[in-house]
């Protein structure tokens, strides 16, 4: 038998395209990848790709890297953090700093209740884990979640998910249990009451409410489209919860810390959920997630019923208490207001100038905002192919832009919340540049 050649090929002279070609080779397709921009290093709001290309970020990684690439406090925190130890697993030998994030996102998490949190890794695995400590607690069943709602990419979450390509296809037969209801889009004309009915009709017609453990909505939907949950309609969801015993959950992953002008996007709503799951921009790109939720209930699970060999590790939660304290030093929930404004002016004034493509503009919530693109100024002709060219031309002239949509048509924007408004502008003049090009 060959001895296994283990020496990396290492060729850090390649280009994108031979980039691309490996990994096209190497990575099983399904883990696309939007732009052919590899990256070599990224500082703030800037990348620079192995070309020595520089581009504007308004995705930070898919709103995670909230306070810019390469923060130095937390890169300072991470690394004091790598001297001292790297892995225990906090399910053997625990350490304080997995406490005191608790402690901290305790204190942080909506509402006046006494919360408990309990850290994993991924999103999905968040909210996986808020399902089964909501069954537990109520010894229930039922699942209910929302169209257009993005949950993730495991088999419970993705069977929550309302939206079927790329995520769904193929992959089915999906846990029982799961059912789904309208979300309301006033734009897409579906209002809070047809939802509310819809879901009326549900306890109707598919569980009866007493079956039900939980409902899980997003404060604002991500992937579905960046539409927000009007105020009204997590009020009246917390009442229906509360009439029959079923838990909220506000599925907060992409919409926390900070990132929309409040600590947590449920805020705006002024009610408490039972349950949240956080991840993201938690630990500005350190992998942890977080459910937090009202002590009693988080303690239905069992010692030892939830966990991961990752779970909570000591180098994400360096990074997550240096995030915290970023976010209250730099002041960065006021900061995603600011941001916003700026985005604002510049989207405005687009959609004055392209009517009947910039369908709808949302840039009410901090720095969570979009545009939809449709044809015609009609909700119902959604452009997918402008929105996909758009993301194109915007790369080739610098500029990291992301996609989002059930019809594949919403451009988002996540910038980190302290971008500076020179590179607001400088990235809201390629957008502009592009559009010109292509409409
Ligand atoms: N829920 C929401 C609202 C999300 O936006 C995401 C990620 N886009 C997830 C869950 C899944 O998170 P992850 O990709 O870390 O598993």
């Amino acid at each position: 038998m060959n001895e296994p050649n283990l020496k990396v090929v290492d060729s850090r002279s390649q280009s994108n395209s031979d980039w691309q070609a490996r990994k096209n080779d190497a990575v099983a397709r399904g883990e696309g990848n939007l732009a052919s921009v590899f990256v070599d290093h990224a500082l703030g709001s800037e990348i620079w790709d192995v070309e020595g290309k520089r581009y504007i970020d308004f995705g930070s990684g898919i709103a995670v890297c909230s306070a810019g690439h390469t923060h130095p406090k937390i890169t300072a925190a991470v690394v004091a953090q790598l001297g001292k130890f790297s892995h225990t697993c906090v399910m053997v030998t625990p350490y304080d700093t997995s406490v005191m994030l608790a402690e901290k996102l305790n204190e942080l998490a909506p509402g006046p209740s006494k919360k408990k949190s309990i850290f994993v890794t991924t999103g999905a695995e968040a909210v996986e884990n808020a399902v089964k400590i909501a069954r537990a607690h109520t010894r229930r069943r039922g699942i209910i979640a929302f169209n257009g709602g993005y949950h993730g990419r495991t088999l419970m979450t993705m069977g929550m998910t309302g939206k079927i390509t790329p995520y769904k296809n193929l992959f089915g037969p999906f846990p029982a249990e799961i059912y789904h209801a309208p979300f309301p889009i006033e734009y897409h004309g579906i209002s809070v009451e047809d939802s509310l009915k819809a879901l009326n009709n549900l306890f109707i017609c598919d569980i009866a409410p007493s079956d039900v453990a939980a409902i899980i909505v997003e404060p604002i939907q991500g992937e579905g489209g960046f539409y927000p949950a009007p105020r009204e309609f997590m009020q009246a969801l917390r009442a229906l919860c509360d009439e029959h015993g079923i838990l909220m959950i506000s599925d907060e992953i992409q919409t926390g810390f900070a990132r929309t002008g409040k600590m947590f996007c449920t805020e705006y709503s002024d009610i408490e959920p039972d349950i949240c799951t956080v991840a993201k921009g938690m630990a500005n790109g350190f992998p942890i997630a977080a459910v937090v939720g009202k002590a009693e209930i988080m303690d239905a699970p069992s010692p030892g019923a939830i966990g991961g060999t990752y779970a909570g590790s000591p180098i994400a939660c360096a990074a997550a208490l240096a995030m915290i304290e970023v976010i209250e030093e730099e002041q960065l929930v006021e900061s995603a207001t600011r941001v916003a404004k700026v985005f604002r002016s510049r989207l405005d004034k687009l959609q004055a100038q392209y009517p009947c493509t910039i369908g709808h503009l949302r840039t009410s919530h901090g720095a969570m905002m979009a545009m939809e693109l449709v044809k015609n100024g009609h909700p119902d002709q959604p452009d997918a192919e402008l929105t996909k060219a758009l993301l194109g031309k915007a790369t080739e002239k610098g500029l990291i832009l992301l996609a989002c949509g059930s019809r594949g048509n919403v451009i988002r924007f996540l910038p980190a919340l302290n971008i500076s408004d020179e590179l607001v502008n400088e990235g809201m003049d390629i957008v502009a540049e592009c559009l010109q090009e292509l409409v």
